[in-house]
Parts: C-alpha cells; structure tokens; sequence
C-alpha cells in the first residue's frame, strides 16, 4: 500500500542537456547523443530506486519536451512552419509547428528508450505521452480546421505507440493533460472521448496527468488569478470517475486544491502530488505524510499512490534526488503508523 511513483520527468545529467531549462538543447550530437540518452536512462532508474520509489519511469531523458518529443515521428506536422500562438487559454505564447496533412506515426517513437528502461528495473515501469487535448493546444492547425478532429487523429497516434509500449512491457501508461485544468468543458465535450481512442486496446493500466503546470513565471502568476480555492478539478473529476482510465495524476501539496474534491474520484487510483516541482525547499518526510494522512480522509488506502506534483525536468538534479527520498520516507511513516494501529 502506498507504493510511490513520479509524474514524468527527471532532470537530465549536465553532460546530456543544459541543466534547469524547459526545452534544454542536447549536449552531445550524433552517435554520443544516442548513447549518452542511453545513459541518462540508466540513471534515472536507479536515481529513482535508490530514492525508494516504487513505480519507475524512464525520467524522459531520451526528449526535450513532453509534447515535440512525440510529435517529431509524426507525419503531417511541418516543424520548419513555426507559428506564434497563444496556448492555455492565452496562458504564454509559444512558437509552434504546422499540422499540414493528415497526421500519421511514421515509425515507433518511445519504443527504445522503453525497453531500455524496461530491460534496467525489475520495478514497475511507467511511461508518459503527451494528451490528445494538450497536443491540439500546442500546434497550429493548418490542415483539419476542427479542434475535435484534430485530437482524434492525434489519439489514432498515441493509440498505436500505447499498444507497443505495453507489449514491451510498460505497467502504466500516463497521458499528460494540462490542458485539461484549462478547457474543462471541452474535457467533459470530446476530451475524455479522445482519451480512451488514445487506449483502446492498450494491455496496461492507464493515466492521465492534470496539473498547474511546471514552476514556471507564466505558470506561477496564472495562478496567483485562481483565487482562493482552485475548483478545476471539481468540473472534470465526476466525468473522469465515469471513464476507462485507471488512474489520475493530480496536484496537492502548496496548492489551493480542496481536499475533499478528490472524493469526486471514486473507483480511480489517485496519484497523490506530495512533491511541490515549483520549489526548490526540500520537503521533510513529515511534510510529506501529513499530505498522505489528508487524502486518507478522502480516498481509499488501496487507491493512494504519493507521487510528485509534475515532472522535475527543470529542476537540480540533486534537489530532485533528495525530493524524491522524502517523498518514499513520508509514504514509509503512513504506511508504519497504520501497521502499529492494525
Ligand atoms: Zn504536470
């Protein structure tokens, strides 16, 4: 009970990408990048098992950014056609590529570095993909002229790479969607619907992330607007009770979430953030039970899984390393007060 996982990303080591950047460029080129990812992964891992935790994934140390990373194997998208656009409900503006055709997996895109992480743990492995939501919102539309249709073809996609992850083994498949904390009646409208086109027929447990977002400038004002109480989730959390996906990734710890919207969740693994990514203060083990100890009042013990509040891409890698041994220590005083209780 109380088995611990991350949302995604890890810092990548210094000599792989420029440290503490979104979207770092690569160091090496070539061959050496090949191996160095390679690498990378291995790290991660073991970063991760040495922490204690308990579902691994591969750090996404292999792509620059959550969303491109998939979207480079796909036909249809003119990465030289960059357009400036407003993403997030005009959150930041980002310079995106073109959807120009009909959008196709030209070949396996995660498939290596999945196996490598597979074949490097004997721990459960998670693997995260982009939302079929969050990627319409970071791309142009130059091609289909229909929000909805675009995610589908999109999910048509990220369907075929699921199917493949599981067979090499992956445990938990997460789609990343904060742009679900964003559109929430598109969620309810077509998102929840392109979710389970992208994990039809996928043999393992599924995800879907939803955060706040990265602890970026852009990000921390947005939320200063929230107000006292953030209700996001209290919009989209019934419909996603009511859907196919096994589990859902949210933010808690430093956040204005209430509590007790995760009762909205019922029959759903909640992946518990209890690592604030926007911060680089340590949490103390404690802080990070009495995070556990609250959702407990909510959610079911079997359904609790202490995780981060969103990857740790941009963060130090040595803050991230003691963060995520926090994070399996706060779990480890939970799950020993409650054995002492019987
Ligand atoms: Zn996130």
């Amino acid at each position: 009970m109380l088995e611990t996982t991350v949302a995604g990303s890890l810092p990548k080591p210094a000599w792989l990408a420029r440290p503490k950047m979104l979207w770092a460029p690569w160091v090496p080129e070539g061959e050496a990048l090949a191996a160095a990812k390679r690498d990378a992964t291995l790290l991660a891992l073991k970063m991760q098992e040495d922490a204690g935790i308990d579902i691994v994934s591969d750090g996404e140390q292999s792509r620059q950014h959550f969303v491109h990373g998939f979207l480079a194997e796909i036909d249809g998208i003119d990465h030289a056609r960059k357009v400036t656009m407003g993403i997030r409900n005009n959150r930041y503006e980002a310079q995106v590529p073109t959807v120009t055709g009909a959008l196709k997996r030209r070949r396996p895109v995660h498939g290596v570095e999945a196996a490598i992480a597979r074949a490097h743990t004997r721990r459960r492995l998670k693997f995260t993909l982009p939302g079929p939501m969050t990627i319409v919102d970071t791309v142009a539309d130059g091609h289909y002229g229909d929000r909805v249709k675009m995610a589908m073809a999109f999910a048509d996609c990220l369907n075929a790479e699921a199917r493949e992850l599981a067979q090499i083994g992956v445990d938990v498949i997460q789609f990343d969607e904060p742009a679900f904390n964003v559109y929430m009646k598109d969620v309810k409208d077509w998102g929840i619907e392109a979710l389970h086109r992208a994990i039809d027929g996928v043999g393992a447990k599924t995800a879907v992330h939803i955060c706040y977002g990265y602890g970026i400038k852009a990000n921390i004002d947005w939320k200063e607007t929230l107000g006292q109480e953030w209700r996001q989730y209290e919009e989209i959390f019934p419909a996603l009770a009511q859907s196919r996906i096994d589990q859902v990734s949210l933010e808690c710890i430093h956040s204005k979430v209430p509590v007790e919207l995760l009762r909205l969740l019922e029959g759903k693994d909640v992946l518990l953030g209890a690592i604030d990514v926007a911060s680089d203060t340590i949490e103390s083990p404690e802080e990070v039970a009495a995070v556990i100890r609250n959702a407990l009042k909510h959610v079911d013990i079997s359904r609790i899984h202490p995780c981060t509040n969103c990857g740790m891409a941009p963060m130090d890698r040595r803050i991230a390393e003691d963060k995520l041994a926090a994070l399996a220590q706060g779990a480890a005083i939970v799950r020993h007060e409650l054995r002492y209780r019987g």
